[in-house]
């Protein structure tokens, strides 16, 4: 388990470089990455800069969610792309392991595809929609800096999360 990177931290902003080894140590990453996200609240996503590692790695699982949703279980994602969005958006509450004290509610596309490699080079494309779409772009965002709260239209949709 590794320790996760909290705002102001400057390592939450930078861009991430892409992936092209394919070794052990990306799947020790992976692990480590996997590990981590079980152990936050709410865990169903993270991202390798969210660790200190400025890597375009993100892991899904939305099959811990509290809430049933469809999902393709354990996703380990390197170099994600978001391919094709749906113009259909839907408002969903959002947390972030590295804004621990807020949720918020953000809009976001309803379905998407993504492009990714898989641990061992091996280029995937998968179609995600509802909860599991929200995680992915909310992940995909971290590789460029970017954080919910960034998206957060109106003060009003930011709220204190209740522990
Ligand atoms: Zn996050």
């Amino acid at each position: 388990m590794r320790s996760i990177l909290t705002l102001p931290d400057a390592g939450l902003r930078q861009t991430s470089r892409r992936v092209d080894r394919f070794d052990g140590a990306l799947g020790e990453l992976c692990d480590e990455l996997t590990a981590t996200m079980r152990a936050g609240p709410g865990g169903v996503g993270i991202a390798a800069p969210q660790i200190g590692e400025p890597q375009r790695v993100v892991i899904v699982d939305c099959s811990v969610s509290r809430r049933p949703c469809k999902n393709h279980g354990l996703l380990r994602m390197v170099n994600p792309e978001i391919v094709e969005t749906s113009v259909q958006k839907t408002l969903g509450r959002e947390g972030c392991l590295s804004v621990p004290e807020w949720v918020g509610m953000v809009s976001r596309s309803r379905e998407v595809r993504v492009r990714f490699h898989d641990v061992a080079g091996v280029v995937r494309e998968i179609a995600c929609s509802g909860f599991e779409a929200r995680v992915v772009q909310h992940e995909v965002d971290h590789l460029d800096g970017v954080l919910f709260i960034d998206h957060i239209v109106s003060i009003q949709d930011l709220v204190r999360r209740m522990q």
